[in-house]
């Protein structure tokens, strides 16, 4: 019997090299897992039925000798990245029948090293929420307590690392979405730099916010499920080899914004955010109190900027050229029927204050003021990062939620407090698991880092997992 619980990427390449683990075995127990545990969680809306011949393929070029450390390796993807020939749906009624012709530069990736894609994972509608409520095809529950949520956007393929469905997965990043469910799950999460991993075949919800990054048990894993994805591709313009801009902070000095960790933060989460703090001084860390005045405004800019471009991005959903199709009267009623009929109410809330945000009239008094604060937010990190390596918060203002718990849209939105400001200025952050609250749900403690630091990000990810027994 495998023991998946402890069993790691690297460990299970490590296996694999000497013979004493194959992807079938390995991939096998996992689809167990999935049988056993899925109806009640509702993390995979899909689970491959070519995952065990991807993985008897994989077996033959360990034998071979031609293997990378993801090779045989169960990784889950979200369900908002094209793979040939499969169901990719944002899990939404929209794309309930979409088949990908192509695969997302990530996926060829992971083909290219021979990982067993095992399954699409639930995820919220186009990538919005914090919960993965707002699923058409219902919400996943969190592994570590049924009850409550997983956090989201990517709360499947979170939940599939928690639950031992598969090794790894990847997820997208938009404002939080791969961060904040990974806290609440327990697992490791980690926003690239933008543009360091290519969003070609990866189904837009903000183009200028989001980025694909990976979710595993531990940094090293997270790491070795970016050095596959990442790199120049020329399919998206905005790409490019970060190796040639990375940067490797090393002042040994870690900026925390106090002023920024005050309001609507559970007392647990703080009194664990402190305790990690100390543990990083044990190892050798100045913690030093920094002041980012526009900090404040990163989730406000981020719900003007990202409404306005998922109204964009998803206006060619109109039931004429694909996705689903309510006729009308008219092309404007067929229109209409086709967007109320294939997008949930969240969805069409963010288009509607898009719309609205980019309209003439209001455009200056939203959009551009927040583009102008956008950028101020982005040379306050500039400035900051000339006196600390690594600028931290907890992920998230609390640990995971109950389902219901957040029917207002600003009380779920807030939940993106301390996730947004990367996104906003574009840097690498990474949430590592930091411990339990006193009802056993999981913590995550954020590192953000300067524009290219994603490795250094993994190092100390590392070290933050070797001290946490302190
Ligand atoms: N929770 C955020 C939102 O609802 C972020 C989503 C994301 O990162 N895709 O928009």
């Amino acid at each position: 019997m495998i023991d998946l619980k402890n069993l790691t990427i690297e460990k299970a390449h490590q296996m694999m090299k000497k013979g004493e683990l194959t992807s079938v075995e390995l991939v096998s127990t996992c689809l167990q897992n999935i049988k056993e545990k899925n109806k009640e969680l509702n993390i995979f809306l899909e689970v491959f039925d070519d995952a065990l011949d991807q993985a008897k393929k994989a077996d033959e070029t360990i034998k071979s000798g031609k293997g990378t450390k993801l090779t045989g390796i169960p990784i889950a993807i979200k369900d908002n990245m094209l793979i040939t020939g499969k169901k990719t749906s944002s899990a939404s009624k929209m794309l309930k029948n979409y088949v990908a012709t192509y695969d997302a530069f990530v996926i060829k990736k992971l083909k290219g090293d021979g990982a067993v894609l095992i399954g699409r994972t639930n995820m919220d509608e186009f990538a919005m929420g914090s919960s993965t409520e707002n699923s058409a095809y219902g919400p996943v529950r969190n592994p570590i307590d049924p009850s409550r949520v997983p956090g989201g956007s990517s709360g499947g393929s979170a939940a599939a690392v928690a639950a031992n469905m598969a090794l790894g997965a990847l997820g997208s990043d938009t404002g939080s979405s791969i961060r904040q469910p990974a806290s609440l799950c327990g697992v490791v999460g980690m926003k690239p730099t933008y543009s360091a991993v290519s969003r070609s075949g990866i189904m837009a919800m903000a183009s200028s916010l989001d980025q694909v990054g990976s979710i595993a048990k531990t940094s090293e894993d997270a790491k070795i499920i970016f050095n596959c994805i990442s790199g120049k591709d020329e399919m998206d313009s905005t790409s490019v080899n970060f190796l040639d801009f990375k940067v490797t902070p090393n002042k040994k000095i870690i900026g925390v914004p106090r002023d920024f960790l005050k309001e609507g933060v559970d007392p647990e989460v703080l009194h664990n955010f402190e305790k990690s703090l100390e543990k990083l001084k044990k190892v050798g860390y100045q913690i030093k109190d920094i002041v980012m005045p526009h900090l404040q405004y990163s989730l406000p800019v981020y719900y003007i900027i990202m409404p306005a471009e998922v109204s964009t991005n998803l206006a060619r959903l109109d039931g004429m050229r694909y996705g689903l199709r309510k006729d009308g009267d008219n092309v404007f009623d067929t229109f209409k029927k086709s967007r109320s009929a294939g997008f949930g109410p969240e969805t069409r809330r963010r288009m509607i204050l898009g719309a609205y945000v980019l309209s003439h009239g209001y455009y200056d008094a939203y959009y551009n003021k927040a583009r102008k604060l956008r950028r101020a937010i982005e040379n306050e990190f500039k400035k900051i990062f000339e006196d600390v390596d690594f600028v931290v918060t907890p992920t998230a203002p609390t640990p995971a939620f109950k389902f219901g718990e957040k029917k207002d849209p600003l009380a779920m939105y807030l939940c993106d407090i301390f996730t947004t400001p990367a996104n906003i200025a574009g840097l690498p952050a990474i949430s590592i698991p930091s411990g339990f609250s006193s009802s056993g749900l999981p913590f995550g403690f954020q590192f953000n880092g300067p524009l290219f630091s994603d490795d250094s990000l993994f190092k100390i990810g590392k070290k933050f997992e070797e001290i946490k027994g302190m």
